[in-house]
């Protein structure tokens, strides 16, 4: 799978890749980490990069296409990867479809996170504020004024490529203001209609396992035959008067018969409960 997140600074990119890292093992690639990890290590990239990241600006495009061009080639990318702040501009995008095309490599998608401005800087306000209260060093450009100026250089730079991808046909927005755990399925469901995720990747670890079977979840399935006649009887409404009457005569008893069936092998209290009293109704 290969996926871009796209979204201003504080839209919740950087917590989706991890999260998709830990859910489909593919490698995050974040030219913002990698352009930090330059900079704390002194190399040329680093040294070229700190001013104008300091002060919320973009590197030159050609400094990151090259770093992304190496970075896709270790194996560690081979199954796959997110890129996370990368490409930023038009330029950058161009760059990247070209690298994929010589490598024969498809593009998924490109996932936006859809955020509200203002509420961005709310969101930083307090992520820097936790980050200071567990006494840990904040970014540089985290400050509420460097943001605005990153704000500044998405809105002219970085939008353009909304349009961009969706010429081609690879945009897909999700709303970035939900829960972190309802952007997590939004974009999980998302893969799964792109086709980019097989259905059974519903990450069955040690902290989500499968549900066990217990007494109530038999109890649960007892209930279906019931849930199945509702369904049946609404089907029914749709159809003409005569034949509708029918057939809700036909799909409750059917559903009824099988319910109690199911209730007489299993025996639980709640079904059987629940067929009598429809057969009280009838
Ligand atoms: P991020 O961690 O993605 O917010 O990136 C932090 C900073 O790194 C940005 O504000 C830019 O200065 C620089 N940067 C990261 N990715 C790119 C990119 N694709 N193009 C240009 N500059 C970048």
């Amino acid at each position: 799978m290969r996926i871009i997140l796209l979204g201003p600074p504080g839209s919740g990119k950087g917590t989706q890749a991890l999260r998709l890292v830990e859910r489909y093992g593919i490698v995050q690639l974040s030219t913002g980490e990698m352009l930090r990890a330059a900079v704390a290590a002194g190399t040329p990239v680093g040294l070229k990069a700190k001013e104008i990241m300091a002060s919320g600006g973009l590197v030159p495009d050609d400094v990151v296409v090259g770093i992304i061009a190496d970075r896709i080639e270790l194996p560690d990318a081979k199954k796959g990867f997110i890129l996370d702040g990368f490409p930023r501009t038009v330029p950058q995008a161009e760059a990247l479809d070209e690298l994929l095309k010589q490598r024969h490599l498809k593009l998924d998608g490109v996932i936006e996170l859809r955020v509200n401005e203002s509420a961005l800087l709310d969101r930083v306000e307090t992520r820097v504020a936790q980050m200071r209260e567990r006494g840990e060093e904040v970014r540089v450009d985290d400050t509420p004024e460097v943001l605005s100026k990153r704000l500044a250089s998405y809105r002219s730079q970085t939008e353009p490529l909304i349009h961009y991808y969706s010429e081609r046909r690879k945009l897909s927005t999700i709303d970035g203001m939900m829960t972190i755990e309802e952007v997590t399925r939004a974009i999980h469901r998302l893969l799964l209609a792109l086709g980019a995720v097989e259905p059974k990747t519903h990450a069955r670890t040690a902290a989500n396992p499968a549900p066990a079977k217990t007494g109530a979840n038999k109890a649960k399935s007892a209930k279906k035959p019931a849930k199945k006649a509702a369904k049946a009887v609404k089907k029914a409404a749709k159809a003409p008067k005569k034949v509708a009457k029918k057939a809700t005569k036909k799909a409750t008893k059917k559903a009824a018969k099988k319910a109690a069936k199911k209730t007489a092998k299993k025996g639980p209290k709640k079904a059987s409960k629940k067929v009598t009293k429809k057969r009280a109704k009838r």
